[in-house]
């Protein structure tokens, strides 16, 4: 296989969360790296911050990584980044597809920029790949494509049947990519990475989470309320059944999500022929509402006041995934645990306050 240092990868919507974490460690591993990013709901100011974490200085950084503005639904915008990368000697190899939006709410609100910007966005970027034949792309999808009544542990067999307009899009661009892939001429190669809940942040607390739009889902908020930015957390419903009344997720750490990134990428490079994959990606470990938040508080040290509020609607009791196929695929175990991911995301949120600004 060629050193990963020679290979370039398009990574779209690299700015935001989980895109940034991955860079880092792309960066790390030698990629040459094309993002795209419109900002929608992220900063510029993640470049300085990956700067300083990259750990061979400013120049190598400035060759390794590539920050282009732009709308993944303008196919000028990424036509153009082929060009150049074609034009540098830096032929663009496989893509990881961060770019769209993840709100279940705003979806719900708003589901024609759902379509536009998840879809739509795909398909432009599909129809570029195909021109310059690139056709390696590991996906964000998520688990709120399965339907609301399956039990948990979810597997990838388990129905897909989302119940709302956000999931309805992840599904719809899975459907979209293995319809390319069944057209065996052109041996696309993919892999949907289905994430459960990520959190958590860099150890360093130089980067983390920080969106622009509004989000109400529940670590960001809770380090809110530990900081003492937010009065306190709401934890919807307390009669859900499970063992103490509050939800269930699978948390995963930031961290270990950007390593599968890295790792399904090097799968797929490593593959001379097609391939389609869904994968889940969490811990296969179900923590309750309240099991997190007295984590928090005890690895903190800190005190998060909290009222019991009714069931948010849409919401279901207990997901956590199974996890065994993308552990022996990738050969991938998760490094860290709760207990980790509260510490790093109670230090990103304590050394940014105000996030990026
Ligand atoms: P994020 O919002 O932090 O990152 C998405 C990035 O895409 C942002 O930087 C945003 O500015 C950019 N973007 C959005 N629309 C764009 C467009 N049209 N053109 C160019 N850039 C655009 O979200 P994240 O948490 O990092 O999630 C990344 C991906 O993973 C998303 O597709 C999301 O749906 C999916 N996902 C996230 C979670 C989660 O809990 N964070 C769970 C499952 C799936
Ligand atoms: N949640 C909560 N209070 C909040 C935000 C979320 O009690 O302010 C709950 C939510 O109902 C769910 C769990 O925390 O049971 C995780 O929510 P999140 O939105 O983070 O993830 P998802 O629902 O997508 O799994």
């Amino acid at each position: 296989m060629k050193d990963s240092s020679l290979r370039s990868i398009l990574i779209t919507g690299g700015t935001g969360f989980i895109g940034s974490h991955t860079c880092l460690k792309l960066l790390e591993k030698g990629y040459f790296l094309y993002v795209v990013d419109s900002f929608i709901n992220s900063s510029p100011k993640v470049l300085r911050k990956l700067e300083e974490l990259f750990p061979q200085g400013s120049e190598k950084f400035n060759q390794q990584f590539n920050l282009i503005e732009g709308d993944i639904r303008d196919s000028t915008v990424i036509e153009n980044i082929f060009i150049n990368s074609i034009n540098q000697n830096r032929c663009i190899e496989a893509v990881i597809h961060f770019a769209g939006l993840k709100s279940v709410e705003e979806s719900l609100l708003n589901p024609s920029l759902y379509w536009d910007i998840n879809v739509g966005g795909s398909i432009a970027l599909v129809k570029v790949l195909e021109k310059y034949n690139c056709r390696t792309i590991v996906f964000s999808s998520s688990a709120t494509v399965y339907n609301s009544i399956s039990d948990s542990p979810l597997s990838e067999n388990c129905e897909v049947r989302p119940c709302n307009p956000y999931g309805e899009t992840k599904a719809t661009v899975e459907n979209i990519l293995r319809s390319l892939y069944k057209n065996k001429r052109k041996d696309w190669r993919v892999i949907n990475l289905r994430y459960f809940n990520p959190i958590g942040a860099h150890s360093s607390g130089v980067i983390g989470e920080d969106p622009i739009r509004k989000t109400n889902n529940l670590f960001p908020y809770l380090s809110k309320v530990a900081s003492g930015n937010k009065e306190v957390l709401k934890i919807f419903g307390n009669d859900w059944p499970t063992f103490d009344g509050t939800a269930i997720r699978d948390y995963i750490h930031i961290m270990d999500l950007a390593d599968v990134h890295c790792l399904a990428l090097e799968y797929l490079l490593q593959k001379e022929e097609s391939r389609f994959l869904c994968l889940n990606v969490g811990t296969g470990k179900g923590t309750s509402i309240l099991e997190l938040l007295k984590t928090y508080e005890i690895v903190n040290s800190c005190k998060i006041p909290f009222i019991y509020v009714d069931r948010r609607p849409g919401d279901i009791a207990i997901s956590f995934a199974k996890t065994e196929l993308a552990t022996s695929i990738l050969n991938w175990k998760p490094k860290f645990d709760i207990s980790d991911m509260c510490r790093d995301g109670w230090n990103w949120q304590k050394l940014n306050p105000c996030g990026y600004q």
